[in-house]
């Protein structure tokens, strides 16, 4: 992004000394509401954010009540390319629908290719286990377990050994709480999720409107 193109617009906070401030104290609610997170996902955070028990991600996935729009999809903020930078309390929260359009109609003003660049990427599947291990598919939904992808981008720290089984195959299907990976037709692999330990592990494959 070019510099000093994009001036402070309406509804989108500015960084302060004291969301600095908060930011260094551990006060993660607080510090979410300064930065103009709706409130519906602050107290989200605040109840879900507990990986001894909870997955944020599959709370606010099985709390969807309509498509998982890509307005509400955090998963790009990894890599740079999102409009969304809380996590949300669910894949059609509506607050967070007009948090991330007022800020995308800021952007396509002054840098219009980001703007084209995160939409391009926040349509992409996710294929998530926790909020640790997840990938963005290059690919597309064949049916409504199964996606078929040319490649898998890491956000973050997807362990080795199951990224390197996501990209000896080219289509992955969540079936419960295992992921199977074909290539064409040839099953490849097979990993089961546990939700029993720290980080509790539930695949989830979505796809976006
Ligand atoms: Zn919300």
């Amino acid at each position: 992004m070019s510099r000093n193109k994009c001036a402070p617009a309406d509804g989108i906070p500015l960084l302060s000394g004291t969301v600095s401030s908060i930011s260094r104290s551990s006060n993660h609610l607080e510090f979410g509401r300064l930065l103009g997170y709706p409130d519906c996902c602050v107290g989200f955070f605040g109840k879900s954010n507990n990986w001894n028990k909870t997955n944020s991600y599959v709370e606010a996935y099985l709390g969807t009540k309509a498509s998982c729009d890509y307005r509400t999809n955090c998963f790009g903020k990894n890599l740079g390319y999102s409009l969304t930078f809380h996590i949300p309390c669910r894949f059609d929260c509506s607050s967070t629908i007009r948090y991330s359009t007022a800020l995308a109609k800021f952007l396509d003003g002054c840098e219009p290719e980001y703007v084209a660049a995160c939409r391009q990427l926040l349509r992409k599947p996710v294929l998530s286990l926790n909020e640790r291990e997840i990938v963005v598919l290059d690919g597309v939904f064949v049916d409504d377990r199964r996606v078929k992808y040319r490649d898998a981008i890491d956000l973050f720290a997807m362990p080795e050994d199951v990224l390197r089984a996501i990209r000896a195959g080219n289509i992955i299907e969540v079936r419960g709480r295992f992921v199977l990976v074909f290539r064409n037709q040839e099953l490849v692999e097979t990993f089961e999720c546990r939700c029993d330990e720290f980080g509790p592990r539930v695949p989830l494959l979505i796809g976006w409107a």
